[in-house]
């Protein structure tokens, strides 16, 4: 059963109480019932195992048998910027990235970029995008949620110099360094940055953008990768070298 991830102040004197949608995964789609234990964690913080000894129409409550607190953080802070690309090939990059401990995804609008949520808009996605990365860190039992940002214009997030130690652009563009081979060796840093551009790729001036502002484009050779297969690619690189992953 995966770790569902609760607010802290869900817990008082040891005893926990769930209410809202995860009351209602637990007790519906799963059925879980007192007696039964559970797995509940604060993001970035203490993993509970519960005994559930109360059920009612809105809420389970538990006693804590354990706690444990989270491992030590030793892999780089990760940040993905992903240009938009098309809705089910979107969420599913959100799915694994998540999966392959991505900590921040940061959604572009770029020069190529064909989808174009509306800000504020009811059914704007960001809402479904952080709920499937909740999911995500939930199922492959991550001790942290990954925060989907609003999406963002390319010229804004590469002017904003934010603090990451490694801003890398992702480029097909032949006879660029391998990302490979830009890791290999290289002491472990607190931050990266990965930025990947949509289905019709970066324009060069997007490219000489981000240069200026501090990145550097590396490849992941010479195979031309769909953007949801080079975000993943990217990150098992990253998570291989300096994570753990592997
Ligand atoms: N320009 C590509 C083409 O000719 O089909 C389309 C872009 S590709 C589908 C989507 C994105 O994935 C690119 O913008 C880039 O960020 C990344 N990407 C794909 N293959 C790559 C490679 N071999 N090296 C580095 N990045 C790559």
């Amino acid at each position: 059963m995966p770790v569902f991830f609760i607010e802290r102040d869900a817990i008082q004197n040891g005893t926990v109480s769930i209410t809202g949608p995860l009351a209602r995964h637990l007790k519906g789609s799963l059925r879980v019932r007192p007696g039964e234990t559970v797995l509940l964690g604060e993001s970035g913080g203490p993993r509970y195992h519960v005994r559930i000894t109360a059920t009612d129409r809105h809420r389970l409550t538990g006693n804590i048998l354990s706690e444990s607190a989270p491992p030590p953080h030793n892999v780089p802070r990760l940040t993905v910027g992903l240009a938009l690309f098309n809705r089910d090939h979107m969420e599913w990059a959100i799915q694994k990235a998540t999966e392959f401990g991505v900590d921040r995804l940061l959604p572009l609008l770029t020069a190529r970029t064909v989808v174009r949520p509306k800000a504020g808009r009811a059914n704007h996605p960001l809402a479904r995008w952080q709920r499937i990365a909740l999911e995500a860190a939930q199922q492959s039992m991550r001790w942290t949620i990954p925060t989907v940002m609003e999406p963002v214009s390319f010229a804004a997030w590469c002017a904003d110099p934010g603090q990451d130690a490694c801003r890398w652009l992702l480029w097909e563009a032949p006879r660029r360094t391998l990302l490979r081979n830009r890791l290999r060796g290289q002491p472990r840093p607190d931050s990266v940055t990965l930025a990947v551009g949509p289905e019709g790729g970066f324009d060069a001036s997007e490219v000489e953008l981000a240069e200026r502002h501090g990145f550097e484009v590396v490849s992941l050779g010479d195979h031309i990768l769909r953007t949801e297969s080079a975000i993943l690619a990217a990150l098992a690189i990253v998570q291989y070298e300096w994570g753990n992953l592997g």
